[in-house]
C-alpha cells in the first residue's frame, strides 16, 4: 500500500490500464483501433502519465478537447497523433501547426477560416471533419431533416487544409430502451450515408470514428477505423447501475484517500459541523479527516448517507462536508488514531467503495465526479 505524507491524495494504479485496454480490444473487431481520449487531464487521472502508459499498451492516437491539452501532451513527450476534439480560437491556429496537432473542422465556416489562415501563412493544417448526426453540438449538420453533404465535400476540397479523417458523436449510446436504440441506429445510418456519399464523389474520407465508451459497450460490432473511449481505460463507466449490452471486467485505477487529523470523544446531544445537521445520540468517537469540497469531494452529498472506508470497514460521513475537512462517526471502529488513512472511494482490505456510490448520491455521472478531483490533490502513481 502507498502511504502519503500529504493530507489528501489520489492513488492511481497505471498498471491496470493495460488490463482495461485489453478488455476494450476483446469487444472490438480486430480492424478497429483505439484513440484514447485523455481530455480534462485524462478526467483528472493525469494526461501525460496516462498517455505514456497507453502508448506502452500500443495506443497510437490520442484525443483532447483543446489546443492547450494537446500542448501539455507534447511537452510531456507524447509523439503520437493528437486530435483536438473541440474549438481552437483562430488566434491559436499557429499552436496547432507548431505542435503538430490535428484540428477538428467543426463547421464549413470554421474550416474556411483555417484554410484562409493557412494560405496566408504558407502552411497546411491537418484535421478531421466532424459531422453532426444527432448530437447537435459540433459538426456540419447531416441529420435527417437537414443533410448538408455538400458542405462536408467542400471542406474536403479546401486546398490549404488536409482532411485526414471524419467523425461524429453519439448522444444516447448509453440508452437501451427502444426509442434511444432507434435514435443511435439512425445516427449510425446517417454516418454511413455520409461516408458513402463522399466515397461516391471520389473523396478519400481518411480515418473514420464514431464510438465513445458506451458506443463501444453497446455497439461493439461497428467497424470503423478507430473508437474513442475516455472512461473505459480508466476502468469506469458513467454509473455501474446503467445497464449495457456487454459486461467487460474493468478495473478502476483511481482511489481517493485522506488522513485522519484528530479523533475526539463527544457526549450525547453534541452537534457536529456547520449547520448542526448531526447531533450525537450516544457517547461517540468522531474522526476529523483532512479532505473537503475544495479537494473535489462534493458538499452536496452531506447528510445523505455517504460513507468512507476505515480499517477495512464502512463508516458514515456525518454533518456538513467543509471546504478542507469532514467528520466521520468512528464509534464502532477500534483504535482509530491521527494519521490513519481513510478511503473516500476505492478499496481498503476486502471492502470496496466504488466511486459510483458517491456519484449516485451526488446525482451525476462518474465523468463529472472524476473532474471534480482538484489540482490540490497530489496524484500518486503506482
Ligand atoms: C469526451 C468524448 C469522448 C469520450 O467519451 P467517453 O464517454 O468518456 O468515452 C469521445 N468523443 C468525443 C467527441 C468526446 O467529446
Amino acid at each position: 500500500m502507498l502511504m502519503s505524507d500529504t493530507r489528501a491524495w489520489l492513488e492511481i494504479d497505471l498498471s491496470k490500464i493495460s488490463h482495461n485496454v485489453k478488455e476494450i480490444q476483446k469487444l472490438l473487431p480486430s480492424t478497429s483501433k483505439i484513440m484514447a481520449i485523455v481530455k480534462a487531464n485524462a478526467y483528472g487521472h493525469g494526461d501525460v502519465a496516462c498517455a505514456k502508459e497507453l502508448s506502452r499498451c500500443g495506443i497510437d492516437f490520442f484525443g483532447v478537447s483543446s489546443v492547450d491539452e494537446g500542448i501539455s501532451l507534447r511537452e510531456g513527450g507524447i509523439r503520437e497523433p493528437i486530435l483536438i476534439l473541440g474549438y481552437t480560437p483562430p488566434v491559436h491556429f499557429h499552436q496547432v501547426i507548431q505542435h503538430d496537432l490535428i484540428q477538428t473542422f467543426l463547421s464549413l465556416d470554421y474550416a474556411k477560416k483555417a484554410n484562409a489562415w493557412c494560405k496566408e501563412h504558407g502552411v497546411i493544417m491537418h484535421g478531421h471533419v466532424k459531422v453532426d448526426t444527432g448530437m447537435s453540438r459540433l459538426g456540419i449538420i447531416t441529420q435527417q431533416q437537414d443533410y448538408r453533404i455538400e458542405e462536408v465535400k467542400e471542406v474536403y476540397h479546401l486546398p490549404h487544409i488536409a482532411v485526414d479523417g471524419i467523425f461524429s458523436h453519439f448522444s444516447v449510446s448509453d440508452g437501451l430502451d427502444e426509442d434511444n436504440k432507434a435514435y443511435t441506429r439512425k445516427q449510425i445510418m446517417l454516418f454511413d450515408q455520409v461516408l458513402k456519399d463522399l466515397e461516391d464523389a471520389g473523396i478519400d474520407v481518411g480515418i473514420r470514428h464514431l464510438q465513445n465508451s458506451y458506443g463501444i459497450l453497446n455497439y461493439p460490432d461497428l467497424k470503423y477505423d478507430y473508437v474513442r473511449p475516455g472512461l473505459l481505460f480508466l476502468g469506469a463507466t458513467s454509473d455501474d447501475a446503467i445497464d449495457t449490452i456487454t459486461h467487460p471486467d474493468f478495473q478502476p485505477i483511481m482511489q481517493l484517500k485522506a488522513n485522519i487529523s484528530m479523533v475526539k470523544t463527544i457526549q450525547p446531544g453534541v452537534c457536529v459541523s456547520y449547520g448542526r445537521h448531526f447531533t450525537s445520540e450516544r457517547i461517540s468517537r468522531i474522526a476529523t479527516v483532512s479532505i473537503g469540497y475544495a479537494d473535489g469531494y462534493p458538499r452536496s452529498v452531506s447528510n445523505k448517507g455517504a460513507c468512507a472506508l476505515l480499517h477495512g470497514k464502512r463508516v458514515p460521513i456525518i454533518g456538513n462536508i467543509c471546504m478542507d475537512q469532514m467528520m466521520l462517526d468512528v464509534t464502532d471502529i477500534k483504535h482509530v488514531k491521527e494519521g490513519d488513512v481513510v478511503t473516500l472511494f476505492g478499496c481498503d482490505g476486502d471492502e470496496k467503495l466504488p466511486i459510483d456510490e458517491l456519484t449516485r448520491l451526488a446525482q451525476t455521472i462518474n465523468n463529472e465526479t472524476f473532474c471534480w478531483m482538484s489540482a490540490r490533490l497530489p496524484r500518486i502513481y503506482k
